[in-house]
């Protein structure tokens, strides 16, 4: 199933894209993709409910504009440096566990909406990544297990400020938070449409010219064991997004460096998880 949630910002509603590409509104199915939707078996409920309703459900036309796929989560935790060539062309070293980071979860906006350059900066920059959605409470888990707690899987864009991040000491989590900087979706894809998550193609295009292109079987860490290890440290709550890096190509990676400026337009996808696209512009006011 692929979830979405569609209409105006912070007032959308739910819905549901069915195999052959129509978008149903689920709205009358009467619960939001929420923490609680997920903790309490809500994605079986929906499946039955889109299996009776889907011939009477109203038609979400392609020009409504699509939000974030899931509720606003309680975390998202991006794990940082999970490619070896990202590793690389960071000039940091390969890590030994997992990079963990935080990004605010007031970034998150739908898949196609504007990303703004934050007051002041100059080194806004780009990052396709795997985000991988919790489905029930995670709490020290073993690889074994891990994908049993996820619920699955989206296309994020971990848009980052480099100066913010990197300039400015203390924690990445400055560069990673500004608003309009989690873009997700289309839609979230349940793990049973997706074979192996660590072994999917994405990449990521400005302006048309493709800076990113990899497979998440280059990972460092691989989605069983990134949730494994993060729930030694945490409770991993249903709804909880972790975005598990992202491959070579960030405009911090060249020489000289390239980064985002005002009408600049980013367009990214990963295998069976769809596309985004986002129009670039400068803060004002
Ligand atoms: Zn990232």
């Amino acid at each position: 199933m692929k979830l979405i949630r569609f209409g105006e910002f912070n007032k959308e509603k739910t819905g549901v894209e069915l195999a052959s590409g129509k978008k149903i509104d689920t709205s009358a199915f009467g619960e939001d993709y929420t923490e609680q939707f997920f903790e309490t078996d809500g994605l079986a409920r929906l499946e039955k409910w889109v299996a009776e309703n889907e011939a009477t459900a109203p038609v979400v036309g392609d020009d409504v504009r699509l939000g974030c796929p899931i509720a606003r989560p309680s975390k998202i935790i991006c794990i940082g440096l999970n490619y070896l060539n990202h590793a690389k062309e960071s000039g940091m070293e390969v890590p030994k566990e997992p990079v963990v980071f935080f990004k605010a979860t007031s970034s998150i906006i739908g898949p196609n909406d504007d990303v703004i350059i934050p007051k002041g900066s100059v080194k806004t920059d780009w990052e396709v990544e795997l985000a991988v959605v919790i489905g029930k409470k995670a709490s020290y888990v073993s690889e074994e297990d891990a994908l049993d707690y996820v619920a699955g899987y989206a296309l994020h864009n971990d848009v980052s400020e480099r100066e913010f991040q990197i300039e400015r000491s203390g924690q990445w989590v400055k560069g990673k938070s500004c608003d309009t900087f989690a873009p997700l979706g289309p839609y979230m894809v349940t793990k049973d449409e997706v074979k192996d998550p660590n072994n999917l193609n994405l990449w990521l295009k400005v302006n048309g010219h493709e800076h990113q292109n990899g497979n998440t079987n280059d990972f460092i860490f691989n989605v069983q064991h990134v949730v494994s290890y993060l729930s030694q440290f945490m409770s991993l709550l249903p709804g909880d997004v972790i975005s598990t890096g992202t491959p070579e190509g960030v405009g911090f990676g060249y020489d000289p460096q390239v980064y985002l400026k005002d009408g600049d337009v980013m367009e990214l996808g990963i295998e069976g998880l769809g596309t985004s696209k986002q129009n670039v512009k400068k803060y004002q006011g």
